[in-house]
C-alpha cells in the first residue's frame, strides 16, 4: 500500500508561458511577464512511467493520474472525480445513432460539478503557497466548490459572483460559511475587479493567480473519458465552453496520453458548446475566425456558461481547429427542451450548461456535422438540482386529489386499462 503510493507523484517542472515558451518557478502566477501570455504547467514527461494496470491500481479517483497533476502530498479532499460514465442506447435508438456515450459530472464531490476536479487542486496549491484565503470570480458552480472545499481546508472563502444568479447557487454557497459579494455587473466585470483585488491582497484567487494549477484539474476528465473507454477515444466529443479552459485541458489530456503510449493516434474531433445568447467562441468557429468578439451583454438561463470575455477562448478555437471539430450553440428553448430529452430517455437530469452541450449535439446530428454512425460523447458538467429555475414553466403542474379510490379513478379514467387486476 505505502508502495504504491510513493510512485504516485507529481512530475511537475515549472511553468511556461503558451506563447513565448519563456520559463517561471512554480508559484501563484498566470500571466508572462515579457509577453503577457497565459502560463501553463510543463511536466517533465520523459521521466514518466504510467500504463493502464498502474492507473488501474489506484483508488477510483482523480488523483489516479498524479504524474500528470501539478500536486505533491495528500489533498485534503480525496474523492473527487472518476464519474460514471454510460452508454446512452435509449437516445440511440431515440435518434438512430450507432454509439452515443455520457459522462456525467453532475454527481461529482463534493459540489455535483465538475468544478470539483479544478478547485480541489487549487486551494491545495493555495496553501501550499502559504495563502490562508481563497477566492473567486464565478457563474455558479465555481462558487458552490471554492466554498465547500476551502471549508474542508479550514481556509477563509471570499466569492464574487454576478448578483442575480440562481438562488440555489448562491444558497449553496453561503451555506459554507464563505463571503459572498455579488457584484452588480456580469461576469466580466466581475472577472475584472477580481483581477484588481487580486493584484492588492494576499489571496489566492483559484481562477486567476492560480489559473494554471486549477485548469490542471480539468485534464482529469479527459483521462477519464480515456481510461473508462478502455484507452479508445470516441470519434466526437462535445464540451461546454464558459471560460474555455475545460476543452482545450480534454484535448491536452488525450495527447499526454498519446505521448506516454497509452493512446493510439488521437483522431478524435472536439466540439464547442455555448449558448445562443453567449457564444463568442462558436461565432467565431462558425465563421472560421481564429479570434473571437467578447459579447458584451451575455443573455441566456445557462448562466453558468454566460462568459463573454472567455479568458481561453483563443485556445479553445484553436483546439476546434486543430481537432477538425465544430461549435453550435442552441437557443434557451432548445436548451429545456435537451434537458427533457435526456431527463426523459436516459434518467439524467442536468443543469443547463448540460443542455447547452446535449442541445448543440443536436444540432450537430441535425447539420451532419456528426455522422450517425460514427460514435460520440457528450460532456454534462453540472446538476440540474441547481438550476431549478430555468424549467419551472416547462414542466406540467402536479395533480392534486382527495385521498380515495373514487377520486383516482376519476382522474386517470380509461387510461389505467392496461394496468387493471
Ligand atoms: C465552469 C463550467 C463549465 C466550463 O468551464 P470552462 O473550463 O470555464 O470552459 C462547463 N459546465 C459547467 C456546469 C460549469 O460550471
Ligand atoms: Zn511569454
Amino acid at each position: 500500500m505505502r508502495k504504491e503510493k510513493k510512485d504516485q507523484k507529481s512530475h511537475v517542472k515549472c511553468l511556461r508561458c503558451r506563447e513565448c515558451k519563456r520559463e517561471y518557478p512554480l508559484g501563484p502566477i498566470n500571466i508572462c511577464e515579457v509577453c503577457f501570455g497565459p502560463l501553463e504547467v510543463e511536466y517533465d514527461y520523459d521521466s514518466i512511467e504510467l500504463d493502464a494496470k498502474k492507473i488501474k491500481s489506484r483508488k477510483p479517483n482523480m488523483w489516479r493520474y498524479a504524474e500528470l497533476l501539478p500536486v505533491d502530498g495528500d489533498p485534503v479532499v480525496q474523492d473527487v472525480g472518476f464519474t460514471p460514465i454510460f452508454r446512452a442506447r435509449n437516445l440511440e435508438k431515440y435518434f438512430g445513432c450507432k454509439e452515443i456515450w455520457i459522462k456525467n459530472d453532475g454527481v461529482n464531490f463534493p459540489t455535483l460539478s465538475f468544478k470539483d476536479r479544478v478547485v480541489s487542486i487549487a486551494v491545495k496549491k493555495a496553501k501550499d503557497f502559504g495563502f490562508n484565503a481563497v477566492a473567486c470570480a464565478s457563474t455558479g458552480n465555481l462558487a458552490n466548490s471554492v466554498a465547500s472545499i476551502s471549508a474542508m481546508y479550514g481556509m477563509k472563502a471570499f466569492i464574487f459572483i454576478p448578483y442575480d444568479l440562481e438562488p440555489t447557487k448562491i444558497l449553496a454557497t453561503s451555506v459554507y460559511g464563505a463571503e459572498v459579494i455579488g457584484i452588480k455587473g456580469n461576469y466580466d466585470n466581475v472577472n475584472r475587479l477580481c483581477t484588481e483585488i487580486s493584484e492588492r491582497y494576499k489571496i489566492a484567487f483559484v481562477n486567476i493567480n492560480i489559473r494554471p494549477f486549477y485548469s490542471e484539474g480539468s485534464k482529469t476528465y479527459g483521462f477519464e473519458i480515456a481510461e473508462q473507454l478502455s484507452f479508445r477515444l470516441p470519434d466526437h466529443v462535445v464540451v461546454p465552453i464558459a471560460g474555455g479552459s475545460l476543452i482545450v485541458k480534454i484535448w491536452k489530456a488525450f495527447k499526454e496520453f498519446e505521448r506516454l503510449g497509452l493512446l493510439k493516434e488521437v483522431e478524435t474531433r472536439m466540439y464547442g458548446a455555448q449558448p445562443e445568447g453567449c457564444a463568442p467562441v462558436v461565432n467565431a468557429v462558425k465563421k472560421d475566425l481564429s479570434i473571437f468578439t467578447p459579447v458584451k451583454e451575455p443573455k441566456t438561463i445557462a448562466k453558468s456558461l454566460a462568459i463573454g470575455n472567455p479568458p481561453d477562448g483563443y485556445y479553445s478555437i484553436k483546439v476546434i481547429r486543430e481537432s477538425k471539430g465544430y461549435a453550435e450553440s442552441p437557443s434557451d428553448k432548445e436548451i429545456i427542451e435537451a434537458i427533457k430529452i435526456l431527463a426523459e430517455k436516459e434518467g439524467i437530469y442536468t443543469e443547463t450548461a448540460g443542455g447547452v452541450t446535449f442541445g448543440a449535439f443536436i444540432r450537430l446530428l441535425h447539420s451532419g456535422k456528426i455522422s450517425k454512425s460514427d460514435s460520440s460523447l457528450i460532456c454534462l458538467t453540472g446538476n440540474g438540482l441547481k438550476t431549478q429555475e430555468a424549467l419551472a414553466e416547462s414542466v406540467p403542474p402536479i395533480k392534486i386529489i382527495e385521498p380515495t379510490i373514487e377520486n383516482f379513478q376519476k382522474l386517470y379514467d380509461d387510461r389505467l386499462q392496461d394496468y387493471k387486476n
